[in-house]
């Protein structure tokens, strides 16, 4: 198998970075083809914790190579301290490292628009919840070709352009009612900034194209979920990107008809972060018992998660919508104490029953879940390495979940170390 793709299912927060990070031992690439420094990927080495933003965490496997596509919109600020992060832990990026010389610039003044709007809708009572880390206002620039490339901020003479951005930008950010940023300051900052990542700017493009030709195996990792995702979520309540499987050809250069796999990690109940409806969310002991056991708070932001059962309407919109060819099921370990489990088979709106997810958000919003119910294991299963071992309710859950979204699980995750991840034989 030559590409692969890892695409999260749910809202995010799956644990794609530990599932991206057990598939890099077979890749030699590792590629992130949309998001920004919103997203936020922890992952366990032994007993190290790494928190990636930007960088593939394929960076963690020594003679790996790791590519920012220009699907990503990258914040050069906090790149260059997410680089200097894994330098200081003697992890060399040298000649393995490579960013899309297309990939759009999130500047401070996005970040300042960013916030200046969500606090403009949240007293209007109509926020998003965005990480306002300016993702939003980057992918509007680029859309509406106002943006600039990394290719173009890296180049001797781009200091003076991008002050004149902040001119004019300051006009917005002010109107908005936020407070003018100090042009010369943050020119500085960020000119210092694409000093340090001009010799990691690449043709991508051409890249993973000769890669490809050379026969290496490359693995996407997304970022985000597919209940994120631009076109596919719960608009407005979305992320600016495709965090789905389409994302990684778009977001790379990479043709679709030379993505052969698509891995889809879903959590073995489901979590959400910020506004925006989720019709399985549990307000009560249920929810909140997942979220203490499972340490539902962001990595980036540290919010902490809203919580709720599985849900095979959205695994099985995920599974239509990204051609899932196998599930990583993850925290399986979570429901380890839970005496019964419950799974949304549909969901129930104005007295019908639906068994596929509304376009419609404000009609999403009034789903609700209709229950199935299966009886839990009720024994610890972070000690297990392999499918056999697992109790037989464990099993039989599984088994549903393949029943109700048609894809198989393949690979189930009991724990956040690496050795905590098993194949399904
Ligand atoms: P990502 O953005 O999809 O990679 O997800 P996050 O990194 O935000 O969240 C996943 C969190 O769950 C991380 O803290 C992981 O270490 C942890 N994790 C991943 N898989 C498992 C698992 O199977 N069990 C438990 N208990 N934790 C896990």
């Amino acid at each position: 198998m030559a590409t692969q793709v890892v695409i999260g299912a749910q809202w995010g927060d799956e644990g794609k970075g530990k599932i991206v990070d057990v598939l890099t031992e077979q890749a030699q690439w590792v590629v992130r083809y949309q998001g920004g420094n919103n997203a936020g990927h922890t992952v366990k080495v032994g007993d190290e914790k790494f928190v990636l933003h930007l960088v593939p965490s394929g960076i963690l496997h020594a003679g790996k190579k790791s590519v920012i596509g220009h699907g990503v919109v990258v914040d050069p600020i906090g790149l260059v301290s997410e680089l200097k992060g894994l330098q200081e832990r003697d992890i060399d990026c040298t000649g393995r490292f490579f960013l899309s010389d297309r990939a759009h610039v999130v500047f401070s003044y996005h970040k300042a628009i960013d916030a200046a709007r969500e606090e403009a809708a949240s007293k209007a009572g109509s926020s998003i919840g965005t990480t306002r880390r300016g993702i939003g206002p980057t992918y509007g620039d680029k859309v509406t070709r106002k943006g600039l490339r990394l290719g173009e901020l890296v180049r001797a003479d781009a200091a003076e352009r991008v002050k004149a951005r902040f001119v004019e930008r300051n006009e917005i950010i002010k109107a908005l009612g936020g407070e003018a940023l100090d042009v010369d300051a943050h020119t500085a900052e960020v000119m210092a900034a694409a000093e340090v990542l001009r010799p990691f700017v690449a043709d991508t493009v051409v890249l993973l194209h000769e890669a490809r030709q050379a026969g290496d195996k490359i693995l996407f990792e997304g970022a985000q979920g597919t209940m994120l995702d631009i076109d596919y979520g719960s608009y407005p309540f979305v992320t600016s990107s495709s965090p789905t499987s389409g994302g990684a050809a778009t977001g790379s250069g990479v043709p679709p008809n030379r993505i052969e796999n698509v891995v889809g990690v879903c959590k073995a109940y489901t979590t959400r972060v910020g506004e925006g409806p989720f019709p399985t969310e549990d307000f009560n002991e249920d929810g909140q018992r997942m979220g203490e056991i499972g340490h539902e708070f962001g990595a980036t932001t540290g919010r902490s998660r809203r919580c709720g059962w599985f849900d095979a309407v959205v695994a099985r919109y995920a599974v239509m919508v990204n051609g899932v060819d196998q599930w990583a099921i993850t925290k399986l370990d979570v429901l380890d104490t839970f005496e019964t489990i419950k799974l949304a088979v549909a969901y129930e709106v104005d007295g019908e029953r639906i068994e596929n997810m509304p376009a419609d958000t404000e009609l999403f919003a009034r789903c609700t879940p209709i229950y199935e119910e299966v009886p839990g294991w009720q024994s610890d299963t972070t000690g297990i390495t392999s499918f056999e071992d697992l109790p037989a309710a464990a099993v039989s859950f599984l088994d549903r979940v393949t029943e109700l979204t048609g894809a198989k699980v393949g690979i189930v995750s009991v724990g956040p170390r690496r050795a905590q991840t098993f194949n399904r034989p």
